[in-house]
């Protein structure tokens, strides 16, 4: 617990006080990838850039989902001037965390308006603290915030389709949205998918580990079969992989709990760990006895 705890904040503190910045940023690329009719991903390429940005071009121009961490900014702002679009129109948050809000102000004062449920505004405009990673981040400026602001879903008629952008409640945190392209048939799932990979849930910000399987069950049953899924973090996927997650979180789910009710406590469900079919799911930021405390906090709430 303590390496992971130990990795994780030595990550974030540097990316929270952009010193990640110069030296650790300029080895991370971000590449476009093509996803399906006008969308396409940039993703980081060689460390953590943050989240996956969705992209949409077209005749009216650019309207990008999120905008990874603040340092990524000017290699972002690039890689969407080659697109030969013009500036950026419309910003959508999938919700609060730094490394989906980081360039917001630099969009923002470029005059893109910025999209995103009503909690993520009123996250970034008061500082917040992030216990679980040491970390406190301080009130967004102005130029950051969400200006048009939602309570269930809104809907972006840009490029030449809807682009529907739906409130999914406490899962990841109390403000996510998943977005879907309905022409293009693409649906950004924000943080409420890490694609073959352990997530972080946001539990002092409304998320819990019941609500996120809730919430990607629902995105299951209400999206295509075949439509491609950009994760918030992860590979490119499609609903298999939006599968894989939901069986992920409702199996290791199921085993914690019912350790939980058998009396053990969290050390020696952490000893007793996950079945192997499990182990590849660990990353830099979450190894198995990492997400067997989310878990179990989250349960324990
Ligand atoms: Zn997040």
């Amino acid at each position: 617990m303590k390496s992971f705890f130990f990795k994780v904040f030595i990550v974030i503190s540097c990316c929270s006080s952009n010193l990640v910045g110069a030296q650790e940023t300029s080895k991370i690329m971000i590449e476009a990838t093509h996803v399906a009719g006008n969308v396409s991903v940039l993703m980081g390429v060689g460390g953590f850039s943050g989240g996956n940005v969705g992209v949409s071009a077209g005749e009216d121009g650019l309207l990008i989902i999120d905008d990874k961490l603040a340092p990524m900014s000017e290699k972002l702002e690039a890689k969407l001037a080659a697109m030969n679009k013009g500036d950026v129109k419309f910003l959508i948050n999938t919700h609060w965390h730094f490394d989906h809000t980081g360039a917001n102000a630099v969009f923002g004062s470029k005059k893109a308006i910025i999209v995103a449920h009503e909690n993520v505004r009123k996250l970034l405009e008061s500082p917040q603290e992030l216990k679980a990673f040491k970390m406190k981040l301080p009130a967004s400026p102005k130029a950051a915030l969400p200006t048009i602001t939602f309570k269930q879903s809104a809907s972006v008629h840009f490029n030449g389709e809807e682009i529907q952008v739906i409130h999914m409640p406490n899962g990841h945190t109390d403000g996510d949205s998943v977005i879907y392209f309905t022409k293009s048939n693409v649906l950004h799932m924000g943080d409420h998918f890490f694609n073959h990979l352990f997530p972080f849930i946001d539990l002092e910000h409304g998320g819990s580990v019941k609500g996120m399987a809730r919430n990607v069950a629902q995105a299951i049953e209400r999206f295509p079969a075949d439509a491609k899924v950009i994760p918030g973090h992860g590979a490119l996927g499609d609903m298999e992989d939006l599968k894989a997650f939901h069986e992920m979180l409702v199996a290791t789910t199921k085993i914690v709990e019912d350790q939980m009710k058998a009396g053990k406590s969290l050390e020696q469900i952490q000893v007793a760990g996950l079945p192997e079919k499990w182990d590849s799911w660990q990353w830099e930021f979450f190894d198995t006895k990492g997400w067997i405390g989310i878990v179990h906090t989250s349960l324990s709430m």
